[in-house]
């Protein structure tokens, strides 16, 4: 029955992060002892000062539609976050706050880009930032990198990259799924090419900007001539440890969150308002009071290293943010592994997971086939375990 559905959704990939996840929890339904380092999700529970403000604002009744673009003290206290955290100067009217920063970025998508208009994406890019370019009718332009380089573009790439149908470049600093980022240098570099070419945006996902272990974080507005055509998203997912609450926002000029807003008052009205009310009282807080999560990330980061630096042929980068591995695994292209032949990162991963029991996700997902991503949001022990796990399958 497929042909009654559009083309929009029979041309377009599921996601493959969500969809290995799904898979794990099938196969650990069916008795299998899967360890799951597919979903980038934190394994903490949302600190208790927030979850107490979310069970007083349901006992105030915050029942009613919130504004379309989020309740104004919220927004004020993004904007509060943006200038203490980012030393960006954004106003209310300048902010809108979303159903996670996934629909952040579908209304950007959708509020700025017409069929053919070409987006930049460096590679490896997260999952979503192609299908959700290609739902708006757009146009994904990869410009590749590798474990080489650092997994970074250099200006000059990204000045190959620009065509007259160029209209936006779309980047996540810490990254999903290197773990790299861009210094300010780096940035400054970047944005010395897009000077030359004062029609094109930026999307920043800065989802990961606290999960960073170089120390400070770098936003892309902060860089010269860049703030009138940077969209900065973020979201409380991460370092709050809140993803199923669904909460993203951006802060950005006022035409384009007024466009957003206008996307999203037909699409779905609003955020949760419990969600809100909550992200209220954890965008206030002194960033001491999630320091624990990010001190275990960067502890388990470094036992990962050591790990996947002990099995034969990965090759990997240490990463500076986020909480992922991306080893390249291109070693064992060509090998037949128990009687199966593996060609490529996707094989790779099913081979993981039948013979490992562990879930991993392909780098084709991320626009890169030489490697596999890993996250590390998960218990020591368990990481412990799937590494030792990976090891014995890979030494078969
Ligand atoms: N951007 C990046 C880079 C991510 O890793 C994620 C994680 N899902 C998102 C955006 C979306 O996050 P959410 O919708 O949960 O806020
Ligand atoms: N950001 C997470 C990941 O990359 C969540 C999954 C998703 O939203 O696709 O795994």
């Amino acid at each position: 029955m497929t042909e009654f559905l559009s083309d929009r959704v029979n041309t377009m990939a599921l996601s493959a992060t969500l969809a290995m996840a799904a898979k794990a929890r099938e196969l650990r339904a069916q008795g299998k002892d899967i360890i799951s380092l597919s979903l980038g999700e934190p394994d903490f529970a949302v600190p208790d000062f927030v979850k107490e403000v979310a069970k007083e604002a349901i006992d105030q009744n915050y029942n009613k539609y919130s504004p379309v673009d989020g309740y104004l003290e919220l927004k004020e206290a993004i904007c509060e976050k943006f200038k203490k955290d980012n030393n960006l100067n954004y106003t209310p009217s300048q902010i809108i706050v979303s159903t996670g920063a996934k629909q952040c970025l579908s209304n950007v998508a959708l509020a700025m880009l017409n069929p053919g208009d070409e987006v930049i994406l460096p590679t490896p890019y997260w999952v979503s930032y192609s299908d959700i370019t290609k739902i708006a009718g757009g146009v994904p332009v990869d410009i590749p990198t590798s474990l080489e380089t650092h997994f970074k573009i250099t200006p000059k790439q990204l000045e190959e990259a620009i065509t007259p149908r160029t209209k936006m470049m779309w980047l996540s600093s810490p990254g999903n799924p290197s773990g790299v980022i861009y210094t300010r240098e780096e940035l400054e570099a970047l944005a010395q090419v897009l000077r030359k070419y004062p029609n094109i945006f930026i999307l920043s996902d800065e989802i990961y900007e606290h999960i960073n272990y170089m120390g400070q974080h770098v936003s892309f507005a902060q860089i010269e001539g860049m703030y009138e055509r940077t969209i900065t998203v973020n979201g409380l997912s991460k370092a709050f440890a809140m993803p199923g609450w669904r909460m993203g926002y951006m802060g950005a000029p006022e035409w384009i969150v007024k466009a957003c807003a206008k996307i999203q008052g037909q699409i779905t009205s609003g955020a949760n308002t419990i969600a809100q009310r909550a992200s209220i009282t954890a965008l206030k807080a002194p960033l001491s009071k999630i320091q624990y999560m990010i001190d275990e990330y960067r502890k388990r980061r470094d036992i990962v290293y050591q790990l996947l630096n002990d099995i034969k042929g990965l090759k990997t980068n240490l990463p500076d943010g986020a909480f992922y591995f991306f080893p390249d695994v291109s070693y064992y292209f060509g090998k037949t592994l128990r009687s199966k032949q593996i060609q490529n990162a996707s094989d790779l991963s099913i081979y993981l997971l039948e013979e490992a029991n562990v879930a991993t996700v392909t780098g084709d997902a991320f626009g890169n086939n030489k490697c596999l991503r890993l996250s590390y949001a998960t218990s020591e022990k368990d990481l412990r375990e799937a590494l030792r796990r990976i090891k014995e399958a890979l030494e078969n």
